[in-house]
């Protein structure tokens, strides 16, 4: 599938209904979602895998990555009404989607889904709580060899240290994230965000 074809399928899928700034739903722009899917593809990363997508919100990612092709694709969400839109999204995409209502902080959640090929992810970027995407770093690496996130532009040291001995931190592509006015605390009808879209491979034995 071309990386527009894959953008114009995830362009009309729905939103967070009621966003809750707490856990930061923002759902990740189809433009931005096709790009790291596309490039995970290409690098064998999808296709014929099995793929776990962490917050997976209203299930852009996942759906994106079942289009592609994944041999099984999970996603796990904690807000149950993302999940209801989430399954929305993929029943109106024809996508084979596994959604789990749990938390990725609850480890034994994680245990209990097994092992995967590739995590896919647009966590939290901390700017509610500073350290909220730590447990989906823990929980990706626990699950898969191959993590593909979105981060902040800038995270790229930090996911070195923070995964040091652990994880090899590779840049794919850097975007832009246009955040609506979501929420009453927002001073701007928008703002741009630099994103990075990071590749992060666990090292043998770690
Ligand atoms: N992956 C979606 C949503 C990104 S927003 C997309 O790309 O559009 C981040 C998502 O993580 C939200 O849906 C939020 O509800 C979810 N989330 C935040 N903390 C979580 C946690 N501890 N466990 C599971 N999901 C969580």
């Amino acid at each position: 599938m071309k990386l527009r074809t894959l953008e114009i399928a995830l362009e009309g899928l729905e939103g967070f209904g009621t966003p809750d700034p707490r856990t930061e739903q923002y759902s990740t722009p189809a433009v931005l979602a096709a790009r790291l899917l596309h490039h995970a593809h290409l690098l064998g990363d999808i296709g014929g895998r099995v793929v776990c997508d962490l917050g997976c919100g209203t299930g852009i990612l996942a759906c994106g990555a079942a289009l592609l092709g994944a041999a099984r694709v999970v996603g796990v969400e904690l807000d149950p009404e993302a999940l209801t839109a989430a399954k929305r999204n993929a029943a109106h995409l024809e996508a084979e989607v596994a959604f789990v209502h749990g938390d990725v902080r609850d480890r034994g959640l994680i245990e209990g889904l097994g092992q995967f090929d590739t995590v896919i992810m647009n966590p939290p970027f901390g700017a509610q709580d500073p350290h909220a995407d730590r447990p989906f770093i823990d929980a990706a690496l626990a699950l898969a060899p191959v993590v593909y996130g979105i981060f902040n532009t800038g995270s790229i040291p930090f996911l070195g240290a923070y995964t040091v001995g652990k994880a090899e931190i590779e840049f794919v592509i850097g975007g832009i994230f246009p955040l609506k006015r979501t929420f009453p605390f927002h001073r701007h009808d928008m703002v741009e965000i630099g994103v990075e879209i990071v590749r992060i491979r666990r090292l043998h034995g770690a």
